[in-house]
């Protein structure tokens, strides 16, 4: 007897709505970012007027509904954005990730009806927003962070300092979590949206880093700063749930920004070694050379699949934790190892600026750091796998 089967569409199969999303992204970052790449790295900034071009170009407010002036699409698309902003330049699409996947991502979801219009019409219009959690003493140990908050009624004081946080200079609005009732652990953690301009905030140094240094990384610094009580973001100690639960997602963003940074890398040395003679012929054409682009090429697709599974999963409501740390931590070794032979085959042209892979080299270390280091998504694979 025949059965009848139902033939699924392939893994990596776009909607032809993603696909043109995807390519005309690209087009945007090949033609307007891919000329300040070097410039940006070496003055550690990326201009204003390039911010403004990303808010036009609708990818600064993907998942903001078109009531707010957002592009109103989904979570895949973000995913689509950061990776192909980041196939051109990773500090461009940490700027786009942190504001899409974490920012708008949070408030969305935990937002109540006045913070959704207060802010996510700003963050689709040209406001940036950074996610302020990590702190000098709490990086992994994210909930034994120190910033306090104390409440005073109408408002909440928060003190403490923030460490680490991406988009400091360009955000006007930040997430900031503080504790507001310590004896309680992590219960006493509350999500509070603060604003550049509130009394008692400042944004502190910025640090000198090894890779993706056009994306801004500061310290900030809470002094009694005065937050309207209309300011939380979701419940008064549900905070943790706030962090952890944004998180959960924004690490597929770094998976994207990882996929985009291989890609890139792997570009590069195609185009490369095609062009690049040695002993008379290119050196593409050394089978040495061809199984190590394969190898790469064979890592990048599979890493791209557990990016784009965890986004699918995540869109269509179903467990996604295993999958997102998985493709974190997957993706940034290949990151790391398409970027490190993209330097080799370069050559001695690989270790100098004037090219373009040993700054993807520098740039790919930060996967396995940040939203949760490699160790810490191992841990949390083994917790799914081994119960
Ligand atoms: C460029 C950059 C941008 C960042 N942007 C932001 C941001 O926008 N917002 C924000 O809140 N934070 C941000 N961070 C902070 C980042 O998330 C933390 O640096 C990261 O979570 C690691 O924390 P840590 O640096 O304190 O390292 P630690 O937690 O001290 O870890 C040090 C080492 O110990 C290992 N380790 C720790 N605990 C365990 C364990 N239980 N088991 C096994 N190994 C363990 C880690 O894997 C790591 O290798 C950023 C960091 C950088 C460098």
């Amino acid at each position: 007897m025949q059965q009848q089967v139902e033939i699924l569409p392939p893994l990596t199969r776009l909607s032809e709505d993603e696909a043109l999303f995807r390519d005309s992204v690209y087009e945007f970052a090949d033609r307007e970012i891919r000329p300040l790449v070097r410039e940006m790295d070496e003055h550690q900034k990326i201009p204003r007027e390039l911010i403004d071009k990303l808010f036009e170009m609708g990818v600064m407010g993907i998942e903001i509904p078109e009531a707010f002036g957002g592009t109103g699409a989904t979570f895949f698309h973000s995913v689509l954005a950061v990776e192909s902003i980041s196939r051109v330049d990773p500090s461009v699409g940490v700027l786009v990730d942190v504001q899409n996947t974490l920012v708008v991502n949070a408030i969305n979801r935990w937002g109540n009806d006045d913070v959704k219009r207060r802010y996510l019409s700003r963050l689709a219009n040209g406001t940036v927003g950074a996610y302020a959690l990590s702190e000098a003493g709490s990086g992994s140990d994210a909930f034994a962070l120190a910033t306090r908050a104390a409440d005073k009624g109408d408002e909440f004081v928060l003190s403490g300092r923030k460490l680490w946080i991406t988009n400091g200079n360009e955000a006007d609005i930040f997430i900031v979590f503080a504790n507001l009732n310590p004896d309680a652990g992590y219960r006493g953690i509350t999500a509070f949206l603060v604003e550049r301009g509130m009394a008692g905030f400042t944004v502190g140094k910025k640090e000198d880093k090894l890779g993706i240094r056009a994306s801004s990384t500061c310290e900030l610094l809470l002094e009694d700063c005065r937050v309207p009580r209309a300011n939380v973001l979701g419940e008064v100690g549900k905070g943790y749930k706030v962090a952890i639960e944004t998180l959960n997602e924004g690490r597929i963003g770094i998976g994207a920004q990882m996929i985009g940074l291989a890609q890139g890398a792997l570009d590069h040395t195609i185009k490369y070694t095609k062009e690049r003679k040695q002993f008379g012929k290119p050196i593409a054409d050394f089978q040495g050379v061809q199984f190590q682009i394969a190898r790469a090429a064979t890592a990048l697709e599979a890493a791209r699949l557990l990016v784009y599974n965890s986004a699918r999963l995540r869109d269509a409501g179903q467990p996604f934790l295993k999958e997102a740390a998985m493709c974190k931590v997957f993706s940034s070794e290949v990151a790391e190892s398409v970027a490190s032979l993209a330097v080799n085959l370069y050559g001695g042209y690989g270790f100098v600026k004037d090219y373009p892979v040993e700054k993807l080299f520098r740039d790919a270390k930060i996967g396995q750091i940040y939203e949760g280091t490699s160790n810490l998504q191992l841990q949390t694979i083994a917790k799914q796998i081994l119960g």
